[in-house]
């Protein structure tokens, strides 16, 4: 199954974001903070994680 570019690439940088898109992928473990998840574009919302270095940068 091949991810497309706009899967992997996280919404807020444009990095890649190491997303499996699976029950292993690192992003189910992680609690990502609402107001972290307000930063994606509304048509971005859903569609692709936020990469790690995002998730570091944006929690306090
Ligand atoms: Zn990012
Ligand atoms: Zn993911």
């Amino acid at each position: 199954m091949a991810l497309k570019e706009t899967e992997k690439t996280c919404p807020i940088c444009g990095k890649d974001n190491n997303c499996q898109h699976d029950e292993n992928c690192w992003c189910q473990t992680v609690e990502i903070p609402k107001y972290i998840l307000e930063l994606v574009p509304e048509d971005k919302k859903g569609k692709s994680c936020i990469c790690k270095s995002c998730i570091e940068k944006y929690k306090k």
